[in-house]
């Protein structure tokens, strides 16, 4: 057994399958597991064409406003800055503090918020010249480590803006992600995000995406931005796809509580022993 995959399952307290093909990867059952979630809900739900922006600046912004709140009102406030004609780079960098925080306030924390994406403007500025190419021209976990040293900016903000403005191959662990796997027991309450993030990772990083019929809709995806169909790696479009079905799953049907288990399309999976609500 490799040391990678013993440690990795030491660490979610899951069951190992061991193949014993000299030659052949090992991996853990939960990584087999969250490989057929993805292969179940892409051949049900397609594509999902996240993240719902049209530009890379429209994800930085939102990444930063959904932190504790709902959607609803993340898209009322980029509204608001959309209308204002602020919602690019030399917008925020020129709007007052005052301005910002008033357009943004239906996305809560807006005093908090409004500070924060100021921060995050003047680094772009200040290291990158203002070029989010240049910016995302960096690797991966240099890259990672800069926007997480941002103030406001902890690991799901920065994955959401790696992974969804930058094409960065990372994956986006969410609420929805976290319960989903607990309640299926591939993970405990006590892991880090980023031994979720792994083990997802892990999971997906060679997948191939089943082939789909192109005249099919599909009506849980978004509606197809220039964004969500910017080139992309098959690694971090698999990422992109499956942190949206996720999402679905989530909304639809793994409710906190009284999840709709006879729905849903993940039921098959579920362990024997009853789910914790
Ligand atoms: S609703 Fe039930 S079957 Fe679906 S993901 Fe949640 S726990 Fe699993």
């Amino acid at each position: 057994m490799s040391t990678l995959s013993a440690e990795r399952a030491s660490n979610f307290g899951i069951g190992i399958q061991v193949t014993d093909f000299s030659n052949v990867k090992l991996v853990s059952s939960a990584e087999a597991q969250i490989r057929a979630y993805y292969e179940t809900l892409y051949s049900a739900w397609g594509p999902q064409h996240w993240w719902p922006a049209h530009s890379r600046f429209e994800v930085i912004v939102g990444a930063y406003l959904t932190q504790n709140t709902s959607w609803t009102n993340v898209d009322i406030a980029l509204r608001r800055l959309r209308e204002a004609k602020l919602l690019n780079l030399a917008g925020i960098r020129k709007v007052s503090l005052a301005r910002l925080q008033n357009l943004i306030r239906p996305a809560g924390y807006f005093r908090q918020k409004a500070a924060r994406l100021k921060t995050f403007i003047r680094f772009v500025e200040q290291r990158y010249g203002g070029s989010l190419t240049r910016l995302f021209a960096q690797p991966t976990p240099s890259l990672r480590e800069e926007l997480l040293a941002l103030n406001g900016i902890g690991p799901e903000t920065a994955d959401s803006i790696l992974l969804y403005a930058g094409q960065h191959p990372v994956f986006v662990v969410d609420t929805y992600t976290r319960r989903i796997l607990e309640r299926h027991g591939l993970t405990s309450a006590k892991a880090s995000y980023d031994q979720v993030r792994e083990l997802c990772e892990a999971a997906l990083k060679n997948v191939v995406s089943p082939t789909l019929p192109l005249e099919l809709k599909y009506a849980l995806a978004h509606r197809p931005t220039p964004l969500s169909r910017t080139h992309r790696t098959p690694i971090a479009q698999v990422y992109n796809d499956m942190h949206g079905l996720i999402v679905n799953v989530g909304k639809q049907y793994c409710l906190k509580s009284k999840p709709r288990c006879e729905q849903c399309p993940l039921q098959k999976y579920l362990p024997r022993t009853p789910i914790a609500p």
